[in-house]
């Protein structure tokens, strides 16, 4: 981040955001786009309760038109079969773009989500190092040629699938869109990607980004609206080669019908999560394990996919933990998402405040309020949440089994490494784990058992475009990231050639 970034006040993101010009218009074709019905949709400010702007809520019509759209530039194949170098080159330029409109990206991820600033402007430079990763990935990648009889040639071959769909949520929205968009592209489809409900504008503003560095009319299409509307044509259509989803696990599991019921396209789900924190008795760092802890849960106030929400105390270090625990979070500053010193905003919408404000009920009747466990009122906003710690918390409780999505994180005790092991296991997802012990030989042990994508040991959560991600469990199926995210986007081609 640049340092006059670091450096701006509360005042001066207020003054910018007052002065940013909002279009919640689809993109398709290389140009802003009219939807036939003319149907649209409130982007609502989470901390101000206020409408920003209206966003088009594309219908099966407008979304039929970014599919053609979509397919004629794949069939051209001016990015489809492009020089290698020539998408390099734009997806780089992409990167260029997004860093060089990192505060106006920032600024709509802040708005529309919640999101304390400094946080959504690491997502858009995360966003950036995804395009300028992949941009660089895909002409270093060699295809295969097999062992095969004399005066005979097989060949394995990685093709671009088509036209891949990509639907995401509002956590991180500009990061899960480049997620999705910058493999997918980088491996030559064209995209039609959906963006939540209540976060659209940066996705759309990326798109236009996307045309000033280069990238063909038809390769890159943002069509906003309504999950049950547009996310389900997408699911369904029969244009559609692939889809990459990200969101929960219910609704990922519908789009495996849509594609049951329809075309039968792969389907790449990156679902919901309930991860597990070990700490051991022997922890190296306690002091950096707090920190991680609370990181863990209260970043984006705990909406946060791989959010380490089942925190695993060895009962040696327990009551320390605890303690020092709660003095951490009492530094935790609820407020504007705009001002630099806030470090809890808001909740993203009113649904979400009462589906977590429920859970703070049922977590008083089923185990231990440590702290928290009410909502709050902060710099004039109503949708907050104080971070929340329960402990006593039991495998058989909802708080321990349920994705809550919020600033709540469950305790529970164990005494060995197979009480551990058993907690750590006992759930229907299996996204993330992470754990701290200064035993090589533990630390081994428990990256063999767990049940998740990424185990991280001294540390919380490690995530880089250079490893995959992606859940075991109902937490999905496929990965996102590296190479393994980009290959979910092709299509392998064996060639027999005799001669
Ligand atoms: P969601 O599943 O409600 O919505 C995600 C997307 O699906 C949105 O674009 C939405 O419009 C669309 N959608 C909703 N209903 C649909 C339907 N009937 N048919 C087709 N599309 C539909 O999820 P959310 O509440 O926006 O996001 C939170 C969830 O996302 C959490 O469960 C979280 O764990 C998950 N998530 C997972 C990851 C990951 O990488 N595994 C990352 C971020 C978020």
């Amino acid at each position: 981040m640049s340092s006059s970034l670091l450096s701006t006040t509360h005042a001066d993101w207020q003054h910018r955001a007052a002065t940013l010009s909002l279009d919640g218009a689809a993109y398709i074709d290389g140009h802003r786009y009219v939807t036939r019905q003319g149907e649209s949709l409130a982007s609502i400010n989470p901390m101000t309760g206020t409408s920003l702007t209206e966003i088009a809520a594309c219908g099966p019509a407008d979304i039929d038109a970014a599919v053609d759209a979509a397919r004629r530039a794949f069939e051209l194949g001016a990015w489809s079969r492009a020089e290698p170098t020539t998408r390099r080159r734009c997806l780089q330029a992409l990167a260029t773009q997004v860093r060089d409109h990192a505060e106006e990206l920032a600024l709509l991820d802040s708005l529309e989500a919640g999101k304390c600033i400094h946080e959504a402007l690491d997502d858009v430079e995360e966003a950036a190092l995804l395009f300028d990763w992949f941009g660089e990935l895909q002409d270093k990648c060699y295809d295969q040629l097999a062992p095969s009889p004399n005066r005979v040639q097989a060949t394995v071959a990685h093709e671009p699938l088509g036209v891949v769909a990509a639907v995401v949520p509002w956590n991180f929205p500009l990061h899960n869109a480049a997620v999705k968009l910058a493999p997918a592209l980088a491996a030559g489809n064209s995209v039609v990607l959906k963006p939540a409900e209540e976060s659209s504008l940066s996705a759309l503003r990326l798109a236009e980004l996307a045309t000033q560095a280069g990238l063909p009319p038809g390769v890159l299409n943002v069509v906003p609206g309504y999950g049950h509307v547009a996310g389900e044509a997408l699911g369904r259509h029969a244009g559609v080669d692939a889809l990459g989803f990200t969101g929960s696990t219910e609704i990922g599991k519908r789009f495996l019908v849509y594609s049951g019921e329809s075309n039968m396209k792969p389907v790449w789900l990156e679902c919901g999560g309930k991860s597990p924190h070990l700490v051991f008795d022997d922890c190296p760092d306690l002091e950096a394990a707090v920190d991680n802890a609370v990181a863990g849960i209260f970043t984006n106030a705990g909406q946060v996919c791989s959010a380490h929400s089942r925190l695993l105390l060895q009962e040696g270090i327990a009551e320390r933990f605890l303690e020092a625990l709660q003095a951490r979070i009492a530094t935790l500053v609820p407020g504007d998402p705009l001002d630099p010193a806030t470090t809890l905003g808001p909740l993203v919408s009113q649904a979400q405040f009462d589906k977590v404000r429920d859970y703070l009920t049922v977590g008083k009747r089923e185990a231990t309020l440590l702290c928290g466990g009410e909502t709050l009122q902060a710099a004039g906003g109503d949708l907050f949440v104080a971070p929340t710690v329960f402990t006593d918390v039991e495998p058989h409780h909802r708080l321990f089994q349920e994705e809550i999505f919020g600033p709540v994180l469950s305790v529970t005790r164990f005494s060995d490494e197979r009480q551990g092991v058993t907690l750590a296991n006992a759930s229907q997802y299996g996204l993330a784990a992470s754990l701290w012990t200064a035993d090589l030989g533990r630390a081994h042990r428990f990256c063999d058992a767990l049940q998740a994508g990424t185990v991280t040991v001294n540390g919380v959560d490690a995530v880089s475009p250079q490893t995959p991600f992606g859940g075991m469990k109902q937490s999905g199926i496929g990965r996102d990231y590296a190479l393994a995210g980009m290959h979910k986007y092709m299509a392998l081609k064996t060639r027999w050639i005799h001669y």
